[in-house]
This record gives C-alpha cells, structure tokens and sequence, in this order.
C-alpha cells in the first residue's frame, strides 16, 4: 500500500501546475479578458458561466456554485479521489510522489513556505536586472546591443529584459548578505557556492531575459553575453570561452524539458493562438514578437519534448518547428521530429519550416518582413513530407535495395506513432513509396530503350504491379475516348515523372482527334519504338467492365497523377528556396502549388 502523500508535495505540485491547462484539455476554455470560460461541465448551460481564473488558480460556476482548486476540479470531473487526482497531476508534470510510509507527522512550515520564497527571491532578482538596464553605468552598452538588434523599448519592457551588472557580487549585494537566503539564491540558481564555501553571481555582464511559467512567474532566467565581452574574453588566451547563452540550471522550479521561452507572453498577448512557432532562442522570440510575430516560443538549450509539445498543443492545434537551413538544423529538426512521434495524434499538425543558410529567425524577418516571413510560415513542410524526405533522399528508391531500407528505417519510427488516422495514412503512404516507384522505373521512358530481357527484367515484371502511368495508360487504350475527361495536360508536366512524355502524347492526339479508335492510334506511333509498347498495354481488358468504373479509376488515377506533379515541383521550389533563390513569381507559385497539394491531404 502506498503511504501518505506530503502536503509539501502537494503544494508544491498545486503550485506547479496551470489550471488552465488542466481544464483546457478537458473542457476547452475561451479567453475572456483575464480570466477563461465555457459552459460549465458540472450543470446544463447555452451560455457560458463557468470562469477559471489563472492568477487565482480557481474555477468557479455562476450557474451552479461550482467552484475548487485543479486538484477538486479533476475529483469532480474525471470521478477521482483525492490521491488518484494528486498522482494524475504529479504524472503530468513528472514528478515523483515521496510516499511517507504510515506516517502522520504534519508537513513542515518551514518547507512549504520554501517555495513560496523561491518564487518571490526570484521575482526580486528580476525586478533588480530590470532596473540594472535603466540604472547601471554599464548598462548602455546592453542598451546599444539591444537598439543595434532592432528592439523597442515596448517589447525589452514587456519581456522583462534586464541586465546582470559585471562584477562577482552584483546580485548578492543587492539581495542582503544573510545565509538563508543565499542558501535560497543557490537553491534558484541565481548564485554558486565556491567549494570554500563563497558564493559568486551565476549571470555576469549579461542581457538577461526573464523565463517565465504559464502563470508569469519568473521561474528562471536566460542570459546573453554581451558583444563586447564575447570578443574580448576570446582574445584572452588560457581564459575559458564564456557560452554565448547561458540559461540557469535545473532547479525546484525551473525544468528546461517543460518550460519555453515566450509561451506566457503569447498567451498574453494573443486572444486566440493560431499556431506557435517553436524557434531556437530568446532573441529570435523578442524580434519575432517585435515584427508583431506573438506566437513564436524558444526551448531553452534543450531539444524539444514531448511534454513541451503537449503543452503546447493544448492551445492550438498546429505547431510549427522553425530551424535553420543547413545540416545541423536538419538533424536538430529530425530529433524533434523523433521525439514528436509518440504524440502525434489525430488533430495535431506539425510542420518543418527551414531558413535560408545564414539566416535565423531574427536576421530573416528584418530581411524580409512580417508578411512574407508568415507566407513561408505557411509554407513549411508538413510533418509525412519531411518523414518521407528525409528517409527517402539519400536512397536509391530506383534499387530493391533502397526501397528495402526505406521500409526497414521507417518502419520502427511510424511504430511509435500513437493509433489512428494519422498513423494508418503514414502506413499507407510508404506501402505506396516502396511500390509505386518501383514501377515507375519498370515503364521505359520515351527516350528510352527497353533493356534486353534479363533474368531481372522477368522478375520484375512479374512482381511488379503496374505503375500510375501504365495504369492510366491501359484503360486509355481500352477506352480512348476517356481522353476527353483528362482536361488541361500541362498541369501533369511540372516535374519529371518517368513514362509522362508518351502518355501525353497519346492524351493530346486523343484529345484532338476525338474518333480515334485503338488501333487508328497506335497505328500513329507505327514507325516508332512507341508502337511496341503500347500495343502491349492495349491487350488489358477490365476486370469487370462497366464503363463508369473504367472511367472513375482513370479521373482517380489522373489526379494521383497530377498530384505527384505538383509534388515534384513543390519539391524542386523548395530546395530552390533553401538556396535562397526563389523569385517574387516562384514565390507566387509555390503558394499555389501549397494551396492545390493541401487539398490532396
Ligand atoms: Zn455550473
């Protein structure tokens, strides 16, 4: 039998979680001026009289009276006792219960006041950067730095943006000398202790940026070198290069695989959220925010989680991963992208945007400004489309073998994606890619010459189903006036799809000459090699023949067709883009092109 749970605990833990959070993902909230509402789940409403305030950690129903703490909510509404409602919230925030085995002693004062104290020690060590930034001789420098990067004062104000004085002792100066409470600013990380004993400044001669938890307390801060320092501590040589961005540790209160940098402030700022970007750092955040861009985030020194997803999915349905364009944004963007598997559930959206090389989200939106920088926003990759990329591209998808390890790469990985529509989609979507490429390659090309039969040649034939171009080929031959439905050709011809040339050419000729039977057009191709092929196409016959099914799967397939064109110059846009060499019109067109492809999806 589990023993007593330690009020400590909880109310450690009623302290570290949101109760918006928690009854946002069972009730889905609205923001209404400070507080949130809906109609309440605990009696029969149209309009909405249940309000959760986030300052005051409490829900209360006008209608009904309801009202309660996040532990009273999830008893009343998931039917939990009161252990069962503590060990659900412990789960969600990781946390480990310290059972007290059959004892009764009463939680110590002086513990459950500690966090509270934390909190406010904190709190103070944010007021005082602040005022460092408007105060310190020093200061103008961070101030210059900030300006130079393009900030106002509205938005350094809004986030909190302070300056940690240079010097040892600069924060423990200001704080007061007694033990406790260093001891305290340890504990936050705000100061190392020294091994005799001395405590020291963690954050020196830094720009600080205040991390704040969902209910906007300072929980933990990032610090920014400054410029000037940078360089000339590299230059001393022996001297330890000081880490450009230095974040505090982990702490009671601070834990860098849940928290993100920003979040608090979007919420603040935006109504609705309609997405969140999740970029790598906090200036990219504050400039984004200063291009009127709120919905960007930043982890902080840590790969993304899927607690951080989780959190961030309960605010909007769609996240978008922001990375820079070269080789280590890839793999830091697949690392995200392997952990995000296990929580991709049906609803969640989640895209992969890349840079130009060189470029940061900072550096890019002052480039190129808001609009645009939100058109490649919208833009970014889709999360099938960067899987399948990324598996795919280094692969001979021509060979057995590459095909073979596509399927034995992505296999494990769409393994962990959780059941549903998402995953079955996925499933079908590499069936699709180690068949269907296959028998693109089976059919000659125009220009091409077919191989003398081999022994390889046989095989594959006999496996292989056939491909969508042979496949629409077929049931044109048997029926050529299906031409007619095929409608505008040039929209087919976007990219470079094995076999395309011909059967375009069979389209357009049927097209124009509308009484061609069978035979009148292959004999057409007589002096070609053409012929030969074709002939053989025509001797499929239907499997059950009515008319109106021969002509659905031909419009089906011809819109496979088209899409795997978009597709491909979709693909072509994009990596011209990642060179950075898209023009106006390009640009025009890969919209478009991500318009069409949406509604294939
Ligand atoms: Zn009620």
């Amino acid at each position: 039998m589990a023993g007593r749970i330690p009020q400590t605990f909880i109310d450690d833990l009623i302290n570290r979680v949101d109760i918006v959070e928690t009854i946002d993902s069972r009730v889905p909230l609205k923001k209404a001026g400070r507080e949130y509402t809906a109609c309440c789940p605990f009696h029969n409403e149209k309009t909405p009289s249940f309000t959760v305030s986030a300052t005051k950690q409490f829900y209360h129903c006008f209608g009904c009276g309801a009202h309660g703490t996040v532990v009273g909510f999830l008893m009343e509404y998931d039917h939990l006792s009161f252990p069962e409602a503590i060990e659900d919230l412990a789960r969600q925030t990781g946390l480990e219960i310290p059972y007290e085995a059959g004892s009764h002693t009463k939680a110590d004062p002086a513990r459950q006041k500690q966090s509270q104290d934390l909190y406010a020690i904190l709190e103070r060590a944010d007021q005082f950067y602040q005022q460092q930034l408007r105060q310190h001789a020093q200061s103008q420098r961070a101030i210059d730095y900030l300006k130079q990067r393009g900030l106002s004062g509205q938005i350094a104000a809004e986030f909190g943006i302070g300056f940690a004085p240079p010097g040892w002792d600069g924060l423990i100066l200001h704080m007061g000398n007694s033990e406790a409470l260093q001891e305290q600013l340890v504990t936050t990380g705000m100061l190392i202790r020294k091994d005799e004993g001395r405590c020291y400044d963690r954050f020196r001669d830094r720009i600080m940026f205040p991390i704040r938890d969902q209910r906007g307390r300072c929980i933990g801060f990032g610090g920014r070198i400054l410029p000037d320092a940078e360089e000339s501590k590299n230059q001393a040589s022996g001297a330890k290069k000081p880490a450009k961005y230095l974040n505090s540790p982990e702490t009671p209160l601070f834990h860098k695989g849940r928290e993100l940098y920003g979040l608090f402030e979007a919420r603040r700022a935006l109504r609705d959220i309609p997405r969140l970007l999740v970029v790598e750092g906090y200036m990219d955040v504050v400039a984004l925010a200063e291009a009127d861009i709120r919905y960007a985030v930043a982890t902080l020194g840590t790969a993304t989680t899927g607690d951080h997803l989780n959190r961030l999915f309960r605010l909007c349905n769609e996240v978008v991963f922001c990375f820079d364009g070269d080789r280590a944004g890839r793999e830091a963007a697949w690392r995200a992208l392997e952990n995000v598997l296990p929580i991709m559930q049906d609803g969640r959206q989640i895209r992969f945007m890349f840079l130009p090389d060189g470029e940061d989200p900072d550096t890019q939106v002052k480039k190129i400004g808001k609009a645009a920088f939100e058109t490649a926003i919208d833009a970014a990759q889709p999360f099938s489309e960067f899987f399948f990329a990324r598996l795919k591209d280094p692969l001979n998808m021509t060979s057995l073998d590459g095909r073979a390890q596509l399927v034995s790469q992505a296999r494990p990985l769409l393994s962990n994606l959780p059941d549903g529509v998402m995953k079955q989609m996925m499933q079908q979507q590499l069936d699709q890619l180690a068949r269907l490429q296959a028998q693109n390659f089976s059919v000659p090309t125009p220009t091409q010459r077919r191989p003398p039969r081999s022994r390889t040649a046989v095989s594959r034939s006999q496996n292989a189903p056939p491909s969508l171009v042979r496949y629409i080929l077929q049931r044109l031959l048997h029926q050529p006036a299906l031409a007619q439905q095929a409608g505008d050709l040039s929209r087919f011809n976007l990219g470079d799809i094995p076999g395309l040339d011909l059967l375009l050419e069979v389209l357009e000729i049927l097209q124009i000459h509308t009484t061609l039977k069978t035979s009148s057009l292959i004999e057409r191709f007589r002096e070609s090699e053409k012929a030969s092929h074709l002939q053989k196409l025509a001797i499929w016959q239907p499997e059950v023949g009515d008319d109106a099914s021969l002509a659905e799967e031909f419009v089906t397939a011809l819109n496979k067709l088209e899409q795997m064109s978009l597709q491909q110059r979709h693909d072509a846009l994009l990596a011209q883009s990642n060179l950075g060499q898209l023009s106006a019109e390009d640009e025009n067109e890969y919209r478009e092109l991500f318009q069409k492809l949406k509604q294939y999806k």
